[in-house]
């Protein structure tokens, strides 16, 4: 996967180790979008300006284009004044992809 993967003051706080996430529907499997993950820890929201890739349409909500099962709702993460989605626990499936 050609995907660079971004360097900023974000990445930073979360400890530096990086990695990009192949993020599927849970229910069918579909392909939703690369996402950069920094830091350790469980996938509860994913940053707007970590989707490094999205296959899916973006909205107030966070859709599955096939299905269309509802993964997860547009917010701000106060604390960065940061949009991002926050995910229904089990909504998706994740996968390590080598960049
Ligand atoms: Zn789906």
């Amino acid at each position: 996967m050609k995907i660079k993967l971004k360097r900023d003051k974000f990445k930073k706080t979360r400890g530096g180790s990086s990695r990009l996430l192949a993020v599927k529907c849970e229910k069918c499997d579909e392909l939703l979008c690369y996402y950069q993950k920094d830091g350790s820890g469980l996938l509860k929201r994913m940053y707007i300006d970590r989707i490094a890739k999205i296959y899916t349409d973006i909205d107030k909500k966070l859709a599955c284009h096939k299905c269309g099962h509802i993964l997860g709702m547009r917010y701000i993460y106060e604390k960065e004044k940061r949009p991002a989605f926050k995910l229904f626990k089990g909504s998706v499936k994740k996968k390590i992809v080598k960049t």
